[in-house]
């Protein structure tokens, strides 16, 4: 626990805008909260580290020299919304809730600048969603989505993980580096799709540190509307949706995932193709399973047209 009583209401050290919107909006909230009575708020100890940084700092100029070029940003993608302090090399301000700080917002593209645009509003919107203030108190970073806005092809997943929470972006985990796998089996990279989930935070399992859970109808329910506005203004040509939670949540409740993957649905006018969730193939190595997925994603790639070599169509055949 932290002494919120002496939060600084003024700092005269050079800065980038950014970092002073940060500061503005951590010391906005803090000062709210004392003034509902607040003396005490929890700080990670990342952030408590961070803020020795920032102290050590506060006499030279700011930001401190960076040793590693930032990495550029990537054309035509919805980039990895990503909490600042694990992984840029400036100091953060306390993080009174990631809800109340702006996040790193880089430039949605689209050949269609108003779709773009409409993209944008509908982030932004979702990055300060609260509907369900269990999970907006307990997330990391709301999760939207990745990947092309103009892709032919879309993923839709279950939830966040704990490592999809830190980062800001769908599938970084171990499923998603198997999801990532069976993307560029097709020819395509993640850039190329787009992937999202059916709930954009992760679902909180409080009093455990670890674990996770499926999101319940209510969550579902609540955070649907922005899947469907992103997959109306994306206009796949096909949706793949991973498991039973994605396929329920699309579809309504259905015969469950192991009568209807393989089988062409349909999710307000695009077809959909259920699979099942590459944490299944995880915990089931089995070559049959795997073949059952490239099969399902073998009739994706044949809906979109795509070049499909002998090789592609023998994947996880037995010899
Ligand atoms: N599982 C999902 O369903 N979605 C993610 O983003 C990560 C794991």
């Amino acid at each position: 626990m932290a002494d919120c009583t002496s939060a600084p209401s003024r700092y005269d050290v050079a800065m980038s805008d950014g970092y002073r919107q940060l500061l503005d909006a951590a010391i906005q909230h803090l000062e709210g909260l004392k003034s509902r009575g607040v003396r005490h708020v929890a700080v990670a100890p990342e952030t408590l580290r961070a803020l020795a940084l920032q102290a050590k700092f506060s006499t030279s100029n700011f930001p401190p020299p960076i040793t590693k070029p930032p990495a550029p940003p990537v054309a035509k993608t919805e980039p990895a919304i990503s909490m600042p302090p694990k992984k840029t090399a400036a100091p953060a301000p306390a993080a009174p809730s990631q809800t109340t700080i702006p996040h790193l917002k880089i430039e949605i593209t689209s050949a269609s600048p108003a779709k773009a645009a409409a993209f944008t509003a509908l982030r932004d919107r979702a990055l300060a969603c609260v509907k369900c203030p269990h999970l907006a108190a307990s997330r990391t970073t709301v999760v939207f989505g990745v990947g092309s806005i103009d892709a032919q092809l879309m993923f839709v997943g279950e939830a966040p993980g704990a490592d999809e929470d830190e980062q800001g972006e769908p599938f970084v985990g171990r499923a998603g580096q198997l999801l990532t796998k069976i993307i560029q089996a097709t020819g395509l990279e993640r850039k190329d799709v787009y992937i999202a989930n059916i709930l954009k935070c992760r679902p909180d399992t409080p009093g455990q540190s670890a674990g996770n859970r499926p999101p319940t109808p209510a969550e579902r329910a609540t955070c649907l509307p922005y899947l469907q506005e992103q997959i109306d203004l994306i206009q796949p040509k096909a949706i793949v949706a991973l498991g039973a939670t994605a396929v329920d949540g699309l579809l309504g409740k259905t015969l469950g995932i192991t009568k209807l993957r393989g089988n062409w649905q349909t999710y307000r006018g695009t077809p959909l193709m259920p699979t099942y969730h590459p944490a299944y193939l995880l915990r089931n190595q089995a070559m049959s399973e795997k073949r059952k997925v490239w099969e399902d994603i073998l009739k994706v790639m044949e809906k979109l047209e795509m070049p499909i070599s002998t090789k592609q169509r023998n994947f996880f055949l037995k010899a």
